[in-house]
């Protein structure tokens, strides 16, 4: 069994860095073309790097400047995409930031920067992505499929998350959203699938495990007992972008370690 990317053209929104880089080096890794987006000048050299990756490989790809809060910007990053390449096949609405606080002290420009990123990004991508779908068509040289979307989500679509509300918020939307656009969409044949992480090794996240204390603490949270690392969400975004994951669609997929078994509970409560 091989997974098949061949012939596809893939968008990862911040592609730059952490799972967004995972992701990109493994859809190229199984033939896709990939479009390594980022948003701001300061991380081209990073979101050159990821692309230097899969071209030493002998994979095909781009990098792409586009705040996915923006919808001029989405809107040119797809035309482009469509006139270098002829379509786009795979997006992975992966970018998003936190901007972290206690609620009584969230400002509205936290609140509106991480919904802007976490959940308007998403909606701009996809809603491009889809539109081109459709214009295209199926065609069986790329896949069985007329496109697939692949949200990246988070644990906190179903954990609350003190100190995160506009984070947490984001996530449980975007749960919503993948599941409408897969009802919506089915009978086009769109894939629509949310991948879950949990704790995975990423700047994001970096006070949680750059000092020994700190992981010890977020192990705990952890049945699996290692953090993720982004190779962990790439495999599982190359599975469920090819055609060996033709009959999922609708669905959140949880790569945590075990994180939503609740390991607080695993010695009886
Ligand atoms: P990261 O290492 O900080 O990477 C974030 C990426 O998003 C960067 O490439 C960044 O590029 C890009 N980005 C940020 N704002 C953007 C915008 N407006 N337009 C386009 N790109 C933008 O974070 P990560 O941990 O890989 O997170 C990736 C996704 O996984 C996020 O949606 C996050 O919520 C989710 N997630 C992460 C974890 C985890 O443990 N790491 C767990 C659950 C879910 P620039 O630097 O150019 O802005």
């Amino acid at each position: 069994m091989e997974i098949s990317l061949r012939n596809q053209v893939a968008v990862v929104t911040g592609g730059s860095s952490g799972i967004g880089s995972g992701i990109a080096k493994s859809l190229a890794s199984a033939g896709a073309t990939v479009i390594v987006n980022h948003s701001s000048e300061r991380s081209r050299d990073e979101a050159q790097a990821v692309l230097k990756e899969i071209t030493d490989a002998g994979g095909k790809g781009i990098t792409y400047q586009c705040d996915v809060s923006k919808e001029d910007q989405v809107v040119k990053m797809f035309e482009d995409t469509v006139s270098q390449f002829g379509t786009v096949d795979i997006l992975i609405n992966n970018a998003g930031i936190q901007k972290d606080s206690k609620f009584t002290e969230m400002t509205l420009d936290q609140w509106n920067a991480v919904i802007g990123v976490n959940l308007t990004g998403q909606f701009l991508c996809a809603r491009e992505a889809i539109k081109e779908f459709l214009r295209r068509g199926i065609d069986p040289s790329r896949s069985v499929a007329c496109g697939k979307i692949i949200h990246i989500s988070s644990v906190h679509e179903i954990i609350p998350w003190a100190g995160h509300a506009n984070y947490a918020s984001s996530k449980g939307a975007i749960r919503m959203l993948m599941q409408t656009l897969a009802q919506e969409y089915g009978a086009n044949k769109i894939r629509v699938n949310s991948i879950c992480p949990g704790a995975i090794q990423t700047p994001i996240n970096k006070d949680a495990w750059s000092t020994p204390e700190a992981l010890n603490s977020l192990l705990h949270l952890i049945p699996y007992d290692r953090i993720g690392q982004p190779e962990d969400i790439g495999n599982l975004a190359a599975f469920l972008a090819s055609d060996l994951a033709d009959y999922i669609t609708g669905t959140s997929i949880f790569v945590d370690g075990g994180m939503t078994t609740f390991e607080s509970f695993s010695t009886g409560g």
